[in-house]
């Protein structure tokens, strides 16, 4: 399906009801209404709802659309919808299609089975979804899909969405405190914004699906290192295969028809693997955006005879896939925050947001690592390759000596030999550091943005932005307290940015995160090192932690509680499905596979014995014993797995379990592995049971 250019700007959008069909299609009054309610956060008018639902189901209708739903993102991390038809018995034996405003606004799926952490006791089930306006409704599926936000009837956050809502206010509210102090009167709205590079891997999907550990788990459970890997480093920015060009053309299509703004397409480090970056935009917006891409991605896959493979860590020994959020702060009149000005006020109130973002990088480096906390990203943080489980931020060059003069107080040298005594009034204007391209960090200012670096390619990106956007508001409220009740605003400012570079400088490091000098230097620097998941997660409730959610609103303590125990629940569920999985494949393939081998082995020497006892059959004899103690080893740590496994369900607390799937499970995973992968590596072709490595990542 081949597209003219021309056609883009009408394919664009055209499944959104977004601004321009807004104003086309509702009356002036009720569009008017519903953008104030948009722009100002506040609930629907019931009259203005009727107007609005009815307008969307007549659009929704001419483009063949026959249910509605509303489509929310509930904790499990993936996005979910319940769909109604619009029909209505119209009493005569007929139907209309109807939409009520009351449909538009409020939906009550069966809550129960979505996970709470106990925030909902099983005989209060009940749960109801609630129109969010600041995001566009759209088709998808030939369904009306309306994003919702979760809550519990008491309340609570059961999603992912309503703490970044609250959390963006949070940031707004904050960020507006500041911009007053700089005389900044007009700005009336200040919102966060991003821009997720997302990763993938694409592989055959008849491959695929015989590999039962790619289905279940998503990641290859075993697989022998091919002889040829990444190391060529021959696929980064290589041409693209024509097949999968035909799949990126298509998926930009259907993104762009749901107004995602897909702009950049290119092959990644490791075979197999490629990244889709968007245009940024509004946090909220890019988080629904980033979920429907993830969609689309496997959908459209899937119609190519390909699967995308999400998870962090599909192959071992080839790079992970990531997900980069490149983060920043905007105002309503088009102002980036985070971009260094023209005017020595401006880069005065820049270096004001740069040491908010450095002091909540320092003081909540706990927080960022929980949001990129997953049994699965494990396998990437801390490996050579992503960032490590260390967080520090880079700045470059040029805006650390800055600081570093500013700390100082002494001339800072620009790269003219200019001399200036620094002062955060008289600060010069500094150019965009251009040779900033530290790969290895973390959390890298990128000249008018922050690059968080350390998502899992298949997380939600509202998780990370909730912990970005709270510590970032807190710090501003905490320097907001001060500067209010100032005398000397300049001095006092001044005092204040150079008191906070030196008491968080510790968190800047400009150097290579894979070394492991660094990981010593942190450790001297006292920076926390939290390797896995469930080392991360306790820190989630510690007090300082509960105080600061509290603080802005974004999450009660119950709340906290029952996300902390989801996290530890999927972190064991997801391993004791990949060690139930790992012995499936064992004991149903693995091993019958070996001992076919090895009795077509013994009876070609058996053969070749009757044939003539002088017939040199070492071959056979040395393949067969090494088969058989490997194979008698993989049963061992098999059964040793399944002991584990068994004994590991009788703890009833949540954290110890997660404990015991990190020092006791994981160690024997890795354990039936090996043995696993060299049998893979003797056992002839034609008898074993699963694709390889080298048609998975090579083949398509
Ligand atoms: P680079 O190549 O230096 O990483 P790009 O301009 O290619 O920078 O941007 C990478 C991603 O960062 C894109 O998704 C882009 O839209 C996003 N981005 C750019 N500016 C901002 C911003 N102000 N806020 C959030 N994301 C941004
Ligand atoms: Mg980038």
């Amino acid at each position: 399906m081949s597209l003219k250019s021309n056609m883009v700007p009408n394919l664009f959008g055209s499944m959104v009801f977004n601004d321009q069909v807004m104003r086309e299609r509702l009356p002036k009054e009720t569009y008017r209404a519903l953008k104030k309610t948009i722009e100002n956060g506040k609930s629907l008018d019931k009259t203005i709802a009727h107007v609005v639902a009815n307008a969307m189901k007549d659009w929704a209708v001419e483009k063949g659309v026959t249910h509605f739903t509303h489509w929310f993102q509930p904790m499990t991390g993936i996005t979910a919808e319940k769909h109604d038809s619009f029909i209505s018995p119209t009493g005569d034996g007929g139907i209309i299609m109807e939409f009520s405003g009351k449909e538009l606004v409020k939906g009550e799926p069966d809550a129960s089975s979505f996970p709470s952490g106990g925030l909902r006791a099983t005989f209060e089930a009940r749960g109801y979804t609630a129109w969010d306006p600041s995001s566009y409704a759209f088709i998808k599926d030939d369904t009306l899909c309306i994003p919702t936000v979760f809550c519990s009837y008491s309340g609570e956050a059961l999603d992912k969405k309503t703490p970044l809502l609250r959390s963006m206010e949070a940031i707004n509210k904050q960020a507006l405190r500041i911009l007053k102090l700089f005389g900044n009167e007009e700005v009336k709205r200040v919102t966060t914004t991003v821009g997720p590079e997302q990763e993938y891997f694409l592989i055959d999907r008849k491959l695929y699906e015989q590999r039962e550990d790619l289905v279940l788990c998503g990641r290859t459970l075993f697989g022998a290192k091919p002889p040829k890997g990444q190391e060529l480093e021959d696929h980064y920015f290589g041409a693209i295969k024509p097949r999968v060009s035909a799949y990126m053309k298509e998926l930009d299509q259907e993104l762009w028809k749901l107004g995602v703004l897909a702009k950049t397409k290119h092959n990644e480090v490791a075979p197999a693997q490629h990244e889709l970056a968007p245009i940024f935009t509004n946090t909220n917006l890019a988080t629904d955006h980033n979920q429907l891409t993830m969609e689309m991605m496997k959908k459209v896959a899937k119609r190519h005879g390909l699967a995308c493979l999400l998870h962090e860590k599909p192959f071992e020994g080839v790079n992970g896939s990531g997900k980069h959020n490149n983060w920043s702060i905007s105002t309503d009149t088009g102002v980036n925050l985070l971009e260094p000005g023209e005017s020595p006020s401006e880069n005065a109130q820049f270096l004001l947001f740069l040491s908010a973002v450095i002091k909540a990088v320092d003081e909540y480096q706990d927080l960022l690592r929980i949001s990129v906390a997953s049994a699965a990203n494990d396998h990437r943080l801390g490996a050579n390759e992503a960032p490590p489980a260390i967080v520090s931020m880079f700045l470059g060059d040029e805006l650390t000596g800055i600081l570093e003069a500013i700390e100082n107080d002494v001339e800072y040298n620009q790269r003219n030999k200019e001399e200036m005594r620094v002062g955060v009034h008289i600060l010069p204007r500094f150019p965009k550091d251009t040779t900033d391209r530290n790969r290895t960090s973390p959390f890298a200012f990128t000249g008018n943005k922050f690059e968080f670096r350390m998502l899992g390619s298949k997380f939600s990106i509202a998780g990370p932005n909730i912990i970005l956007n709270t510590i970032v508001a807190e710090e501003l409220s905490q320097f907001a307290d001060q500067l209010e009740q100032s005398q000397d605003f300049q001095q006092d400012l001044h005092d204040l940015i150079r008191g906070t570079i030196a008491r968080h400088k510790r968190i800047i490091f400009n150097g290579n995160n894979y070394s492991n000098e660094w990981v010593e230097e942190a450790k001297t620097r006292g920076l926390l090192n939290l390797k896995t998941t469930a080392d991360a997660l306790p820190h989630f409730i510690h007090q300082k932690n509960i105080d600061l959610f509290t603080k802005h609103k974004i999450f009660t303590s119950a709340e906290m509680y029952s996300r902390y125990e989801i996290q530890l629940e999927d972190y064991c569920k997801s391993l004791n499905i990949e060690a139930l999985t790992m012995i499936d494949m064992v004991n149903k393939d693995i091993l019958p596979a070996v001992n076919r081998y090895l009795n077509d082995l013994t009876v070609t020497a058996l053969n070749k014995k009757s044939l003539c006892t002088s017939i040199d059959c070492s071959m056979e004899q040395s393949l067969i014993r090494e088969l058989s103690t490997l194979s008698a080893d993989l049963f061992q740590k098999i059964r040793e797995l399944a002991q584990a496994i068994r004994a590991g369900k009788e703890d009833p607390q949540v954290l110890e379990q997660a404990h015991y799937y990190r020092d006791v499970i994981l160690p024997l995973m890795d354990q039936v592995r090996q043995p696993a992968d060299q049998l893979e590596s003797l056992t002839g072709d034609g008898y074993w049971p699963y694709p390889t490595y080298r048609e998975l990542l090579f083949l398509v």
